[in-house]
């Protein structure tokens, strides 16, 4: 059975996130969202809260499920027995970013790193940039996240 993890902070989940997951789904067996906590980054939203999130927008994909992960991807990896490691790729920044993590990843566990291209209209689309829209009460957040997180956005800048 093919295993494969799609690990990031997802703070919040955006359209492009959940393309690479609706993607990574027919790729594999079973795909699991790994939601990272990060005691050295505050996030927006609790780990609580961006693994719910997700968990709603993954309800329709039957072989998706979520988990949270602190410490190193390949240890949680190795604990839930997935071999492969998917990561999506916006532009050269990230495939600069992902190449060095996926040697790594392979020298310490032998994991293979699968690399998603992102679609042209999610390219612009990551976490802060929505949050920092979000701040100024943008009607438009549909278009770079799922529904379930417009209004977790719009809770969270509303006082
Ligand atoms: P991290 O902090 O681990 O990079 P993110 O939540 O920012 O976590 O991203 C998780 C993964 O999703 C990364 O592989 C990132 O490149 C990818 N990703 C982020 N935004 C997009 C997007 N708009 N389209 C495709 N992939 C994306």
């Amino acid at each position: 059975m093919r295993k494969a993890v799609f690990p990031g902070s997802f703070d919040p989940l955006t359209n492009g996130h959940l393309d690479i997951i609706e993607r990574a789904s027919e790729l594999f067996d079973e795909v699991v969202v790994a939601v990272g906590i990060n005691t050295n980054k505050r996030g927006l939203f609790t780990p609580a809260e961006r693994l719910a999130l997700v968990q709603t927008a993954v309800a329709g994909l039957p072989n998706v499920t979520v988990g949270q992960v602190e410490g190193l991807t390949v240890d949680y990896m190795e604990a839930i027995g997935a071999k492969y490691l998917v990561r999506g790729l916006r532009n050269g920044k990230d495939f600069e970013y992902e190449r060095d993590i996926a040697e790594v990843n392979s020298v310490l566990a032998g994991v293979e790193t699968v690399l998603l291209l992102a679609k042209p209209e999610n390219q612009n689309v990551s976490s802060s940039m929505v949050k920092e829209i979000a701040k100024f009460g943008s009607d438009k957040l549909e278009r770079f996240v799922p529904a379930v997180v417009v209004p977790a956005l719009h809770a969270h800048y509303q006082d």
